[in-house]
């Protein structure tokens, strides 16, 4: 039997990976180094997962990628290497999925797109918007890999869609195994029912994805409106069942919020200047470079300093192209954690938020204060895979928990988050900061591992983080 601590002790791998929270050092933050692969090196867009592979390969087409995976012992692909959590360190074969980024097939009668697993999101929609198509959802920045964003149900905002990884919009997924050989996995097939619903969200633990398929629709504007509210109004179901797409910002030691709809439109294209000041500048610059680095001597005052900037939260009214007006500037470094629920659990995820906040920053001794705001973003759960962190058609929350890296005591906050959030029913984003395992909060757990071991017997493409969590109880 694992205990966590020898779950967590499994997990480590060399000097900084965990399973979860990451082994922070000063220089992690000063790091100039690439995200990515850089020589020989690895490291992940946060800085607090690196490692250095026996071996990198960069494989430019299918005969390259199979050849190099029948070839190797252990493998594990790569894609932007956006992920906070140990998923892709191996000291073996690291392959990087980032020339393998062609649309393969884009069928606009049967309304489908074919697409390689190293493609960036941001240069799908570019392509697909020229044939006026698009996908259902969008994500909330674009410079993920589409096998990347898959391999951890990377979702975006809006109750009609799930995320990248639900069975209504990905249809089909090529892997190579192992023996190097592909295998074709269709929705239309149902004999593929039980590999589509582990593939979906494989954890790059199956195969290397060589292709996903997509459903896409219309191409089309949003309109996007957003006002400050009060937490309450924010929190009202008509808020996300009325709209194509809603989120809203929750300011820690206020009762205010900042909300966020779009809609669609056939108003053309007109952009509100604060909108984008509100994304890039006001969260970017003001609080995380500015305002909160000045606290870092002086968290104290934080309490103060929120409240007087949520004064400042502009009325703003956008018209864009649907992919645009939902994609926000790349954010600063910073630890992120979410946890899904279903939508009816928000107001009180929210009010456990608010008590963790108000015990850490009323404690006598190291007193540590939140000091940036929560993102709470509706949309569906997903259908037709066994690891989505929301599942089923219901409406959904998915709350982002951020942190100012510079502000010490943000890893306590986070490890009494994520216990609060568990003990709330809250599952982790595979792709983002957690520290327990999150196996026992799927109940299909087992029929994910059954179909891992069935396509990969030698375990060829796990590494630690795999090891441990099918290994932790
Ligand atoms: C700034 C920022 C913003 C984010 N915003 C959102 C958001 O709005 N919504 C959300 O849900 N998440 C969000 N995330 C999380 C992010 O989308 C996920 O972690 C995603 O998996 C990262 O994709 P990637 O291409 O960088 O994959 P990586 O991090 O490189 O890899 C992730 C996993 O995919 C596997 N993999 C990659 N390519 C392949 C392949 N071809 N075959 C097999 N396995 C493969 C890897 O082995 C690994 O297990 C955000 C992260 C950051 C840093």
């Amino acid at each position: 039997m694992n205990t966590r601590r020898t779950f967590l002790k499994k997990s480590m791998h060399g000097a900084t990976a965990t399973l979860g929270i990451p082994l922070l050092t000063k220089d992690t933050f000063a790091s100039v180094e690439p995200t990515g692969v850089n020589g020989r090196y690895w490291r992940n867009w946060f800085g607090n997962e690196r490692c250095i592979p026996n071996k990198i390969v960069r494989p430019s087409d299918l005969t390259e990628l199979c050849q190099t995976i029948r070839r190797s012992e252990k493998i594990r692909a790569v894609g932007s290497s956006h992920s906070f959590s140990p998923l892709v360190p191996t000291p073996d074969t690291l392959l990087y999925t980032g020339r393998m980024n062609r649309v393969l097939d884009l069928n606009l009668n049967h309304r489908f797109v074919q697409v390689e697993g190293g493609m960036k999101l941001a240069e799908l929609n570019s392509y697909l918007d020229e044939f006026g198509v698009t996908l259902p959802t969008f994500g909330g920045i674009d410079q993920q890999t589409m096998a990347g964003l898959t391999c951890t149900a990377t979702h975006g905002v809006g109750v009609q869609w799930g995320s990248f990884s639900d069975g209504r919009g990905l249809s089909a997924i090529e892997l190579v195994l192992a023996n190097g050989e592909l295998l074709k996995l269709r929705d239309t097939d149902r004999s593929h029912d039980k590999y589509l619903h582990a593939a979906r969200v494989s954890l790059g633990a199956l195969g290397v994805i060589h292709s996903l398929t997509f459903k896409v629709f219309e191409a089309h504007n949003l309109e996007e409106i957003t006002r400050p509210a009060s937490l309450e109004e924010a929190l009202r179901p008509e808020q996300y069942l009325s709209s194509d797409h809603y989120k809203f910002y929750y300011f820690p030691f206020t009762n205010s919020t900042y909300m966020m709809f779009q809609n669609r439109t056939q108003l053309a294209r007109s952009i509100n200047p604060a909108k984008k000041w509100f994304e890039n500048t006001f969260l970017a610059k003001v609080l995380i470079e500015g305002v909160f680095k000045a606290f870092s001597h002086a968290p104290f005052m934080i309490p103060d300093a929120m409240r007087l900037l949520t004064r400042f939260l502009p009325e703003t009214r956008s018209v864009d192209r649907s992919y645009k007006i939902m994609i926000q500037a790349m954010p600063p470094k910073s630890p992120v954690m979410e946890f899904a629920f279903p939508a009816e659990k928000a107001a009180r995820a929210i009010e456990v938020y608010r008590e963790v906040v108000s015990e850490l920053s009323s404690r006598t001794e190291n007193p540590y204060y939140a000091n940036f705001p929560i993102v709470v973003r509706f949309a569906s759960g997903d259908v037709g895979n066994y690891l989505s962190h929301a599942q089923g058609t219901n409406p959904h929350c998915f709350i982002d928990f951020t942190a100012h890296p510079a502000i010490h005591g943000w890893e306590e906050f986070f490890a009494i988050l994520e216990k609060r959030m568990i003990e709330l029913g809250g599952r982790p984003h595979w792709g983002k900061i957690f520290r327990e395992s999150p196996k026992k909060l799927y109940p299909q757990f087992d029929l994910y591992n059954q179909v891992r071991l069935e396509l990969d017997p030698s375990e060829k493409f796990a590494n630690r983080f795999i090891d441990s969590l099918v290994t932790s109880s």
